[in-house]
């Protein structure tokens, strides 16, 4: 199983941050940032690129936990990043849709 699927079900130990019936948001293990956190929906999509227009509402309820973690995590005003690799060039390292969470400090392009 893939790692991501194992860290949803709970398998392999996270610290889990938020999580509900369709998504799971936990702290990246090698953080890039003062704030760095993943969010993945519990499906198993490979990533941004397999999204089907059955994954509407679970893209926009993706994006909807971010914005509530960056305010959980007092980083909202302040500002942050958002990003999601796709394949080899992007550096996509494991193949389950995450989005990267990144804030709490002033953040270079190529960070
Ligand atoms: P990607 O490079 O695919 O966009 O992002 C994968 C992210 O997963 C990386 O930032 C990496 O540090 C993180 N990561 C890899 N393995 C683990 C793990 O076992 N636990 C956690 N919490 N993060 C992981
Ligand atoms: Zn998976």
């Amino acid at each position: 199983m893939c790692l991501f699927c194992e860290i949803s079900k709970g398998t392999i130990p996270s610290r889990i941050e938020y999580e509900d019936d369709s998504v799971v948001a936990f702290h990246d293990i090698a953080p890039q940032a003062p704030v760095h956190i993943l969010i993945i929906p519990k499906k198993h999509i490979e990533s941004a690129a397999a999204l089907t227009p059955d994954d509407r509402d679970l893209v926009f309820h993706m994006f909807e936990t971010a914005t509530n973690l960056a305010s959980k995590m007092g980083i909202a005003d302040s500002g942050y990043r958002l990003i999601t690799n796709i394949g080899a060039d992007a550096g996509q390292s494991v193949p389950h849709l995450h989005l990267h969470l990144i804030g709490g400090k002033r953040l270079n392009w190529n960070n």
